[in-house]
Order: structure tokens, then C-alpha cells, then sequence
């Protein structure tokens, strides 16, 4: 058995960078940037109204101003502002030169036909030309989780065929004779394939391809069969089930025996303390265990940061700091465990009520876990602890 964080340190060791493409911008939220993204404009692209209102001078503010033209959005202004008069601009527009102030519509009075202002302020509500970037800045680095504000910045710079990395394809394998698929109703000693759904999510949600390569029944041979069949199609192959010390954990001898080096095969943590990491040449593997909070939480820790590293990134995981709200303790402290936590409305962290690795419902209620590290019993009320979150929205109250 061999420590966590050394677990951790020889998957994210063993990575292999699978290389770039290209994809159409309306196709990459999720998937990570391949190449630094350089500005070929400045934004803004020109001095820019932030307001409707008067385009002026600060120093006219006092007079009756003439209006000599009205700049829509979209239309270069016809003329220079001088002494005395102001142009009707509407936001987004470009501010005309000789003018280096828009007053908003709200404090302003037209008296005789000319623009009398009302309220005085000192702000400009100018968005000056290349406030925010200038051309050849570079607006995005490699190795970025592209968001809904990245596909902004790619649209806004004209990105429209964005550089992205190749996505892994990982095929999904669940052993177990007692199993059958969610649409048919258990006998008494079978159950449903929960682990095939949950890791077909899971691949997605780390902006991978899921190659759901079905339920295979504890047999060297039939587990065998898949793994030489699906070989070269797959880059990572999942496992779930059959990894513990059962007469019929077939997956490691089978992996060995399919030319696998195993480089570990128990690590010190709660739960997923059977899980197994091996590879061959450029394809890899992960043995999880059965139970679906196993596969969950080892999915979380271990193979998403190793598909966003593939991918060339170092993200793919959040972790905040918050408060205990409850102490949470423990017997035994010889692994470290991962406990689903959930926040309270005053952002303390609480850990819920969990009865163990097959308790997948638990982090249905759960914004995220904590680890209680070797050694550590107790974590007292009010000790700061790193949640690592395991979804995007908050567990409703
Ligand atoms: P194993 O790791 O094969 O010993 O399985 C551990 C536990 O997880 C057993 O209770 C299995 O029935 C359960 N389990 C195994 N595979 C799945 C699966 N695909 N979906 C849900 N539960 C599973
Ligand atoms: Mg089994």
C-alpha cells in the first residue's frame, strides 16, 4: 500500500500530451486551449461612450451647448467637437474628437434647442481605446479551462477556429456478475450499474470522450476479451469492480497478463483503497473499485487532474477554504479519508450524514469532500479545511 499523495505524484508523472486540433469556437466550452491566444486588436477598438448621452468638453460643462450631429453605435462621427457644442451620442459610440467627456442623458435639459446640464459629475463615461487589452497582448495562455468568458475573449479577438487539445477517449469498463443495467428491475442478488452512468458523466464533465464499453461479468477471460478488442481505440481505459481481494477481483492479474506495468496497486486512502494504475506503452488504465462513492471520489482525486494534464492543463479541480461548522473524528487514521461536506449558509463547511462507499446519495446533498489526513483523527469545530468541490452549483437548502 502505498501513501496518497505518492499515488497521486506517479499518475500525474506518467502523462503524455496527446497533442492540439482545432474546433469551431461554439464547440470548445470545457476543453483546454492548446496555444497562447494573441489579441489582433485593442478593446476597446476606439474611445467608446459608456453612456447616452452628450459628448462635450469638461470645460463647457457651464454653457448652453450646441448639438452639431448624433453618433448612433456603429457610425464614425462627421465632425470635431470645438467650444460650445456637444454631439447626442449613444453608448457604444465613438466620442468625436475634441471631446473628452459623455454626461449622461439623465442630468442633462434641452432649453431653446441647446443642452444644458443639470447635474454635474466628475465621471467621464469613456471606455478608453485598448483599456482593457491592447493588439498582440496575449488574452488567454495555453493550457486554459475555456469558460463562457474565454469563448468571449475568443469571439472578441476573432478566434473563430480556436487551437484546443485533442480530448482523450476513455472506455469504460464495468466488471461484476451481479450487475444489469439501469433499465431492468434487480432480482434479489443482482444490482444496478450505476458506475458505467456516473463515469460516462464524469469523463464529460472533464471535457473527455467516453467510449462506454458496457458491463462485463467476473471473468479473466471476458474482461480480457474487451481490453485486447479495445486496445487501440482508447487512450485511458476505467475499470470499475474487481480490483479488491475477492475470489473473483480478476482486474489486476488480468491487466498484468494483457502486458500492463502496474506501477500501483492499493493506496492509503478512504475509500478507494483497492485502486490500481498501470500502462502500457501510450495507453493507461485505472482499476477502481465497485462502490459507486470509490469510483466517484477516485475519479475526482486521481484520473481528472491526469486527463486535464493529457490535455495539457494543470486545472480541472477547485478547492476553497472554508470553516468546519462540526467536528468531524474518526477511529482509525491510517488512510487518508475523503468525507462529502456541504455548506451552510454562513459558507461554514459541515459534513453530512455518509455511511460509507457504497452511499453514492450522499454527494447528491454534498457541495464537495474534505481529506482527513494519515495520522489525523479529530478535525476540530472551526478548523479551516479544503473543500474540493464536486459540482458547479450550489446543493439547494
Ligand atoms: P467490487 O469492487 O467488485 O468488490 O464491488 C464492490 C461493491 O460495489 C459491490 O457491492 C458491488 O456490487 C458494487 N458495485 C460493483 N460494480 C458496480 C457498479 N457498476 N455499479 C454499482 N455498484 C457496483
Ligand atoms: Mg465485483
Amino acid at each position: 500500500m502505498i501513501p496518497f499523495e505518492d499515488a497521486r505524484r506517479i499518475v500525474m508523472d506518467s502523462v503524455l500530451y496527446l497533442g492540439g486540433e482545432t474546433a469551431s469556437l461554439d464547440q470548445t466550452c470545457g476543453r483546454v486551449l492548446a496555444e497562447d491566444i494573441v489579441s489582433d486588436i485593442d478593446m476597446p477598438p476606439f474611445d467608446k461612450s459608456a453612456m447616452d448621452g452628450y459628448a462635450c468638453r469638461k470645460a463647457d460643462l457651464g454653457l448652453a451647448l450646441e448639438i452639431i450631429e448624433t453618433i448612433p453605435a456603429g457610425r464614425t462621427p462627421s465632425e470635431k467637437i470645438a467650444g460650445g457644442q456637444c454631439a447626442k451620442i449613444m453608448t457604444g459610440g465613438v466620442v468625436p474628437e475634441g471631446a473628452d467627456c459623455v454626461v449622461m442623458i439623465e442630468h442633462t435639459e434641452i432649453r431653446d434647442g441647446r443642452v444644458v446640464i443639470t447635474k454635474k459629475s466628475s465621471v467621464l463615461n469613456i471606455c478608453y481605446q485598448a483599456e482593457d487589452v491592447e493588439t498582440g497582448d496575449v488574452v488567454l495562455r495555453k493550457g486554459t479551462i475555456i469558460t463562457p468568458a474565454e469563448v468571449a475573449v475568443l469571439a472578441a479577438v476573432g478566434c473563430a477556429e480556436v487551437p484546443v487539445a485533442i480530448r482523450p477517449r476513455i472506455g469504460i469498463i464495468t466488471t461484476g456478475s451481479e450487475l444489469l443495467s439501469p433499465s431492468k428491475k434487480p432480482s434479489a442478488a443482482q444490482i444496478r450499474d450505476s458506475n458505467s452512468s456516473q463515469l460516462q458523466s464524469q469523463v464529460a464533465r472533464a471535457a473527455c470522450v467516453p467510449v462506454p464499453l458496457g458491463i462485463v461479468e467476473d471473468s479473466p477471460e471476458a474482461i480480457g476479451a474487451v481490453i485486447e478488442e479495445e486496445m487501440d481505440r482508447v487512450d485511458i481505459f476505467l475499470l470499475s469492480g474487481g480490483v479488491s481481494m475477492g475470489e473473483f477481483d480478476h482486474v489486476p492479474a488480468v491487466l498484468e497478463d494483457k502486458g500492463f506495468d502496474l506501477l500501483f496497486e492499493k493506496v492509503a486512502m478512504k475509500p478507494g483503497k483497492p485502486t490500481v494504475f498501470g500502462r502500457r506503452g501510450d495507453t493507461f488504465v485505472f482499476g477502481l473499485p465497485g462502490n459507486p462513492v470509490s469510483v466517484f471520489v477516485v475519479f475526482e482525486l486521481l484520473v481528472r487532474p491526469f486527463c486535464y494534464r493529457l490535455m495539457g492543463s494543470e486545472g480541472g479541480t477547485v478547492t476553497v477554504t472554508a470553516r468546519l461548522s462540526e467536528p468531524v473524528a474518526r477511529r482509525k487514521s491510517d488512510r487518508i479519508a475523503h468525507i462529502p461536506v456541504r455548506f451552510d449558509k454562513d459558507g461554514k463547511a459541515r459534513a453530512i450524514e455518509y455511511h460509507g462507499s457504497a452511499h453514492i446519495h450522499a454527494y447528491t446533498l454534498a457541495d464537495g469532500f474534505i481529506a482527513v489526513p494519515v495520522g489525523t483523527s479529530e478535525i476540530k469545530a472551526g478548523e479551516n479545511v479544503a473543500v474540493t468541490l464536486t459540482r458547479e452549483t450550489r446543493v439547494a437548502d
